[in-house]
């Protein structure tokens, strides 16, 4: 407390109160933490409730030297020269920062460019890139929303689309998985004179895809927008022009598209796609796209040719999803429609166990637990790349199977 480690505490809530912080004890809003020793018992504090709640420790450790089944590289454009090169171009032309918003003076020509190659990619009318997947859907589902607009959503979509559907103080309704049913009776029973049914075309973890054309009619029958993140779909789904081109729907003038640019494009940053208005609408109100840095030109520039390849080279979606057909296979399960293959096992300990030995033995998979996935299976979530090496493939996908089997 600042009275145990002699500071005066001259100004602040806790001062002002003359409360002293007492190790270890609840700290109410608004209090002033002033010593190391306070911030401790903070911390421990965050930690015990995390610990009660019985959420996963991550780790933020290397993986450089071990064979990746866990990124979302899913077609290895992330270390091809061609987007190196074209970051290297952009930067030395715009600088390494945008400088400012995209709505002061931070839209370059690889901004511009981008959206034009991922219109083109996935047949959509306008495109407007963010500095991430996660901004792009914090700001459309914020930029939709509002307490007249009813947001039904999968219970297995992605963090940043509950955290935009909260932001949006918008009504909300979680379906179970799949379940266009629920997703039928929300629309139905609605009383809001909005709504937007939010879904994944291939899930993150899961790696099962969405229904979509069941789901767009409907959401044109029952007057909804139908928002779907493409964030695994694009570059896999469709020759890589995603789930949404694939399912006929790229004209389908109720369907929004979002996208990050940090999986099979191999850069970083996002996008909304859709109709001409949505663009102007969110250039206006997404507060993600106004109140943010824009997207680094390199990233932009580094996407828009990751775009550009998989546009010309379809043959590095067909042997992505040759690879995941091996992993698929050599593990004894269905292949999914996508890069990520999921394997469900019996108990977070043994998820757990088994993603650390994989580790151990020199192979990275991702470990989804409870409370991660909301239907309380644990995972192992293994991901192609077309440009896993044939041997490597075969040595990490046996190991993994080895691995399953004998647990
Ligand atoms: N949506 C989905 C489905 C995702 O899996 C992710 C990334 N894990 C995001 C959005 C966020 O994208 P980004 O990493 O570009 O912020």
């Amino acid at each position: 407390t600042p009275a145990e480690s002699g500071m005066a505490a001259e100004s602040g809530a806790a001062a002002e109160s003359g409360t002293a912080i007492q190790s270890g004890a609840a700290i109410q809003p608004g209090t002033v933490i002033e010593s190391g020793t306070a911030m401790e018992s903070w911390l421990a504090s965050r930690v015990a409730v995390r610990e009660q709640r019985g959420i996963i420790r991550h780790d933020a450790q290397r993986n450089e030297s071990m064979i990746d089944l866990a990124s979302n590289d899913y077609l290895g454009l992330a270390g091809d020269q061609r987007l190196a090169v074209a970051a290297a171009e952009a930067t030395t032309i715009y600088g390494t920062g945008a400088r400012a918003s995209r709505v002061v003076c931070g839209t370059t020509q690889a901004h511009l460019e981008l959206e034009r190659e991922l219109c083109s990619l996935t047949g959509q009318e306008t495109a407007l890139a963010f500095s991430s997947g996660y901004a792009a859907n914090l700001g459309v589902i914020t930029a939709l929303g509002g307490p007249g607009t009813l947001m039904i959503y999968d219970a297995h979509v992605h963090a940043s689309i509950h955290d935009g559907i909260r932001l949006s103080r918008s009504p909300a309704i979680s379906v179970a998985h799949g379940d266009l049913e629920a997703i039928r009776c929300a629309l139905a029973q609605r009383t809001q004179p909005r709504a937007v049914v939010v879904l994944e075309s291939i899930y993150s973890v899961l790696g099962d895809a969405a229904d979509l054309v069941t789901a767009a009619a409907l959401c044109a029958e029952m007057d909804a927008l139908l928002l779907v993140d493409e964030a695994h779909g694009i570059g896999v789904a469709g020759n890589g022009r995603g789930a949404v081109h694939a399912a006929g729907l790229a004209e389908a003038g109720h369907v929004i598209l979002t996208l990050t640019l940090s999986k099979a494009l191999g850069s970083q940053g996002g996008a909304v796609l859709g109709p001409a208005l949505l663009r102007e609408h969110l250039v206006n109100t997404a507060r993600t796209f106004i109140f943010d840095t824009a997207l680094a030109p390199a990233c932009a520039a580094a996407a828009a040719q990751g775009a550009r390849i998989i546009m010309t080279e379809p043959q590095l979606v067909t042997r992505m999803h040759h690879n995941a057909a091996t992993i698929a296979a050599r593990c004894g399960i269905q292949k999914a429609p996508g890069a990520v293959q999921s394997i469900p096992v019996a108990s977070s300990a043994s998820a757990a166990a088994l993603s650390a030995g994989l580790r151990e033995a020199g192979v990275a998979v991702g470990c989804f637990r409870p409370p991660s996935v909301p239907d309380g299976v644990s995972r192992l979530r293994l991901t192609a790349r077309a440009n896993l090496k044939s041997e490597e493939l075969e040595q990490a996908a046996s190991l993994v199977a080895a691995a399953v089997r004998a647990l």
